[in-house]
């Protein structure tokens, strides 16, 4: 494992104290500050007041009651969270998420991964992450409904197009985005389009902003093959995850001329040797809302279903985990070096566990961390907000043209940053580095607040 700089212990020595309890946010802090010992030993003036710890504390954590009625009347009471991380580029940003994993710590961790991931993309958003520990699964539309309503009559007092702008995540999309922003603008008597992204595209929302996560990772893929000279072409790839970042991860590999073999959700994979039906998926899962399972059975032959185990068992050359913090530890990448892997994107944020990077970039695997690979659905909310500001709506091939942009800008500052302190091709450290200067630049411009 790497080592943090003596200079930098004391503060996470802080973190872990004062955040006991949270080791997601343990994680994610740990992997920051081991990249910025290279930084302050360069430029000592970063480690001036308390600049680092401060980056490492939260600015505002909120945390509610959310009671709900069921369709059987029965009252239901829920945990709602919003941390507002840091607002020195730009007002809060970050999505929403619905799992019944979700807490407090969960949310501290997503909303530090995000202020880095913003200021990669160097557009002015700061950093932020709500959520609840409501579980969407099952509940009917009415009981979703109950339940963004009750939500938003709390998390209204916090959020504006000036202050914090959430999205969607895990179990929060369209139809969740569309009840929170009515009542929202019901609560505010004024259609505040700006306040919320990831709407629908009748009422202010951007054209391929549903595509933007899962179509940013693999233009990320695309310029980290092509520096070592290689592509898609014909190439096995497995994919975790059958949600929104999978889905259009999948869409354009495939237009590149990969080949996904894999993919999952929670209660297993499947696997097809043809190539995965993706119109079969987007059936499943966005009409239908139903399991991976269902593959097989409408597919008919060629496939099968794997209940639970690993989707990493699946030979491949590239791999991308577009599911969940944590999903792919140190056997599960032991089995894809062996297999052959040669390049790992986190769709997801944090889905691979330290000691699976570790083994990575010892085998020399190409590596995305999930801030740099999974940049682009933030990126495309924040011309959401330019659209809504301008009061105007771009075409999808304009909108998807910033997207690619964007990410070869991204792709461009972790490489060079990376080769700049030393390290080249490690992208964790090229994007650690190169998101933490451009926050600390505008900080240290602000003074101490
Ligand atoms: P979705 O809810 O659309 O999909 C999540 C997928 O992951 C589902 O297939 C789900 O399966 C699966 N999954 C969830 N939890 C687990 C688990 N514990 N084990 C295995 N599979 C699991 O979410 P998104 O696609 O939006 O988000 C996926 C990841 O990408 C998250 O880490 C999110 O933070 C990150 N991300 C999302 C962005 C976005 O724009 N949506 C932007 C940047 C990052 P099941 O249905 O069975 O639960």
């Amino acid at each position: 494992m790497n080592t943090i700089d003596e200079k930098l212990q004391p503060i996470l020595s802080t973190v872990l104290h004062r955040n006991a309890g949270d080791p997601e946010f343990h994680q994610a802090a740990r992997e920051v500050l081991e990249s910025l010992g290279r930084v302050i030993a360069r430029n000592p003036e970063y480690s001036d007041d308390a600049l680092i710890e401060r980056i490492c504390e939260p600015e505002r954590q909120i945390i509610f009651r959310v009671p709900w009625i069921d369709d059987e009347n029965h009252v239901q009471i829920n945990r709602g969270f919003r941390v507002q991380f840091n607002s020195a580029l730009g007002p809060y940003k970050g999505g929403i998420r619905f799992h019944p994993s979700v807490n407090v710590g969960i949310i501290k961790f997503l909303g530090f991964e995000q202020t880095f991931k913003n200021a990669l993309t160097g557009l002015p958003i700061g950093g932020g992450k709500g959520g609840s520990d409501f579980d969407p699964k099952g509940k009917s539309d009415r009981e979703i409904m109950r339940f963004c309503q009750s939500f938003m009559v709390e998390l209204h007092r916090h959020i504006g197009e000036y202050v914090d702008v959430p999205a969607g995540d895990i179990g929060v999309g369209a139809r969740e985005i569309g009840y929170m922003f009515g009542m929202y603008k019901r609560l505010n008597n004024r259609f505040e389009a700006g306040v919320l992204t990831g709407k629908g595209l009748v009422y202010g929302g951007s054209r391929a902003r549903k595509e933007a996560t899962g179509f940013g990772t693999a233009f990320f893929v695309r310029s980290m093959l092509a520096a070592k000279n290689t592509d898609f072409e014909g190439k096995r790839v497995v994919v975790s995850g059958s949600g929104n970042v999978a889905i259009y991860a999948m869409e354009k590999i495939l237009s590149f001329g990969g080949k996904v073999v894999a993919c999952s959700d929670s209660s297993g994979y499947i696997v097809d040797e043809n190539g995965i039906d993706l119109d079969l998926v987007k059936q499943i899962k966005e009409v239908n809302r139903g399991r991976i399972s269902d593959y097989v059975e409408m597919k008919g032959q060629g496939c099968h279903h794997v209940k639970g185990g690993s989707v990493w068992n699946v030979p491949c050359e590239i791999a991308l985990p577009c599911a969940t913090q944590n999903e792919l530890n140190g056997n599960d990448a032991k089995v894809l070096v062996e297999n052959g892997v040669i390049a790992v994107a986190e769709g997801a944020n944090m889905p691979c566990t330290p000691e699976a990077v570790h083994l990575f970039q010892k085998a020399n695997v190409l590596f995305a961390p999930g801030k740099a690979a999974n940049a682009g659905g933030v990126a495309t909310s924040a011309l959401e907000m330019q659209q809504n500001a301008s009061r105007d709506s771009w075409s999808f091939a304009q909108t998807e043209s910033r997207l690619e942009e964007i990410m070869t800008n991204i792709h461009a500052a972790c490489h060079e940053t990376s080769e700049e302190y030393g390290a080249p091709g490690d992208y964790v450290l090229g994007a650690n580095i190169a998101g933490f200067v451009r926050v600390a630049d505008a900080m240290r411009a602000m003074g101490v607040i």
